[in-house]
């Protein structure tokens, strides 16, 4: 179904794209639209503009910094984004940990994590999948033991992309070895400074660093920063997983892809026939 744009979505759009012309380098445009690597400062630098203008986070709430844009505008401004080749901002941050702080943080949670995410201060990796853990992610081991008001973390994380560089790790841990799996469960916010955290680089098939696994040993973590209830831990990853759902589905940057595919095909078959036409006929007779 193709919806036409009210005088609301063109006024809305003329906003966006005058924006867009002020603040972003063409550089970087021309980055983002050749698919080359857009480095962390380069993209909290975007982060913080979009930031400063109280659009970095279209999909939280107002009262968190969000906009309160509808879904439908929300769609229109990730679409246009995409669409002028703009860096996009933190998945881990914005779409998945962000979101489930705003539903099961506690009001210190909130008021120290949201600002730092909104303003690009720190970054996140995400420690769900273990080596005996992938498809069936409750049968995890990672093990996190009360001691005090900390919990001891023993055990490992792997395929836990961009950890190289994250500030922080939202890690699933088992704080109950007892219960059914799914009930013993407790979602922890790490800091990866933290003393135990080791992490050891994966490679892809062509040389890239695509992933890391995490070693855990001994790493004391507050109880503090556990995210929701103990042992409930399983309810915000469900939650979460259904914001990155959302989120890898990535409609607004396959299209940009695909008119870029389109461009590209039309330029090349412009220059076959140019060729063609220029090249002296007894080749093509
Ligand atoms: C690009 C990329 C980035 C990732 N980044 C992260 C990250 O940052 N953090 C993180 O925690 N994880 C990450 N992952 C891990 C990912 O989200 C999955 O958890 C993980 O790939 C699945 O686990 P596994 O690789 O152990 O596969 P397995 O669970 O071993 O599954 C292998 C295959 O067997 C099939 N299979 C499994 N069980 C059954 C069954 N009972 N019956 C029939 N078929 C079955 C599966 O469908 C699959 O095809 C990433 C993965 C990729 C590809």
């Amino acid at each position: 179904m193709r919806l036409s744009p009210t005088q609301a979505d063109i006024e809305f759009e003329q906003m966006v794209e005058a924006f867009v012309a002020e603040h972003l380098d063409p550089a970087v445009q021309h980055r983002v639209e050749n698919s080359m690597a857009i480095d962390k400062k380069t993209q909290d630098d975007w982060t913080q503009k979009l930031a400063a203008k109280g659009w970095a986070a279209p999909n939280w709430p107002v009262e968190y910094g969000g906009t309160g844009w509808s879904m439908r505008r929300r769609h229109q401004f990730e679409v246009l984004m995409r669409r002028h080749h703009a860096p996009e901002t933190q998945g881990f941050g914005f779409n998945m940990v962000g979101p489930a702080i705003i539903q099961y943080g506690s009001k210190e949670q909130k008021a120290y994590y949201l600002p730092l995410i909104l303003n690009a201060q720190i970054s996140w990796c995400q420690g769900y999948s273990e080596p005996g853990a992938g498809s069936d992610l409750a049968s995890l081991t990672t093990r996190a033991e009360v001691v005090g008001d900390h919990y001891r973390v023993n055990g490992s994380k792997i395929w836990t992309s961009g950890a190289e560089r994250a500030d922080h790790i939202f890690a699933l841990v088992r704080t109950d070895m007892t219960a059914k799996k799914q009930l013993g469960i407790s979602f922890l916010l790490i800091p990866m400074s933290s003393m135990g955290i080791r992490v050891a680089p994966l490679y892809a098939f062509n040389g890239k660093r695509l992933w890391n696994q995490v070693f855990f040993d001994d790493v004391m973590v507050p109880r503090a920063s556990r995210l929701g209830a103990e042992n409930q831990g399983w309810t915000v990853a469900k939650t979460l997983l259904g914001d990155e759902r959302l989120m890898v589905s990535r409609v607004a940057e396959n299209k940009r892809i695909l008119s870029r595919v389109q461009t590209l095909l039309k330029t090349v078959r412009l220059k076959t026939a140019r060729w063609r036409r220029n090249s002296p006929k007894s080749r093509f007779a």
